[in-house]
């Protein structure tokens, strides 16, 4: 590629993240039966060490300039040491309505994290729950990005009424100054990320995923009609690319780069434009200077 990459959407899943992963009986077979459905490729998982030779190893092999890890919790030793390499960049994750919460994130961002991700779907909350404020005023004050999981959902024990991202509306009237990032185009509430993102301009899209989404959707709709919406609302500075990389053996997702890379050629997204999608957003969120 022509310009520097930054991945905005990765997961770190280490041999012990996983591990710490409790299932029920019902949930582990509900999840290995989607495995089978939707042919998720099996993963090994390894130690934080090899792990992290094998993301070096692929963002070499690809040319991927930084990469956007989120996790699942907060405090997590791992990702701490992890993003000691700046080629790595983590966000912490907690459940906003608890009370410890913006201390939580305080201390992550002091340890070295750049963000938030916010999963309201699968931890059942409300984004606009009042409970929730003190952690944007968390974010606002650090001048930290949230990126937010809002829709259709892998997790079968999670909630859908809290996966319309218009409930994020009053939030980001509330708090201009946060960058908030919906995470695969809204995954699933296309046209209600696209309101949203016309209301409210620190409204970013990531563009991470294979985008599943777009077969649950009562009409049919490619990937390149997507951007290509996507950009004529938002336009090419609130779109941030990713791939959701996060296991091995399959590694880093170069099939989702070179997919998407087509689709801007062929909607004649200029190479400018483009660098901004592949890094230049993110870079600009993060208070990353070029290197
Ligand atoms: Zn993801």
């Amino acid at each position: 590629m022509p310009f520097p990459i930054i991945d905005g959407h990765m997961h770190l899943a280490t041999d012990s993240m996983v591990r710490k992963w409790t299932r029920s009986e019902q949930e582990e077979s509900i999840i290995k039966k989607r495995r089978e459905q939707f042919k998720i490729p099996r993963f090994e998982l390894h130690s934080l060490q090899k792990t992290t030779e094998l993301w070096k190893s692929e963002f070499n092999k690809y040319n991927i300039w930084k990469g956007v890890f989120l996790t699942h919790e907060p405090h997590n030793d791992e990702m701490l040491s992890f993003v000691k390499d700046t080629q790595f960049i983590g966000f912490t994750s907690v459940d906003p309505t608890e009370e410890d919460a913006p201390a939580m994130v305080e201390e992550d961002i002091r340890a070295g994290l750049k963000g938030l991700k916010l999963y309201p779907v699968n931890r059942g909350f409300s984004v606009s729950d009042k409970r929730c404020y003190p952690v944007y005023e968390t974010a606002q004050a650090l001048g930290i990005p949230v990126t937010i999981h809002f829709g259709v959902s892998i997790g079968y024990f999670s909630d859908l009424r809290y996966g319309n991202p218009i409930d994020l509306h009053p939030v980001a009237r509330d708090f201009p100054d946060v960058t908030f990032i919906l995470a695969h185009f809204g995954c699933g509430f296309l046209r209600e990320s696209l309101f949203l993102s016309y209301q409210c301009q620190n409204i970013y899209f990531d563009t991470s995923s294979s985008n599943r989404w777009m077969e649950y959707l009562p009409y049919e709709i490619t990937l390149k009609e997507v951007f290509q919406k996507c950009l004529k609302v938002l336009g090419p500075e609130r779109l941030i690319y990713g791939t959701d990389s996060n296991f091995f053996p399959r590694g880093y997702r170069y099939s989702i780069l070179q997919e998407q890379r087509l689709i801007l050629d062929s909607l004649q997204i200029s190479e400018e434009d483009q660098a901004k999608i592949f890094g230049e957003n993110m870079a600009r969120i993060l208070n990353i200077r070029s290197g």
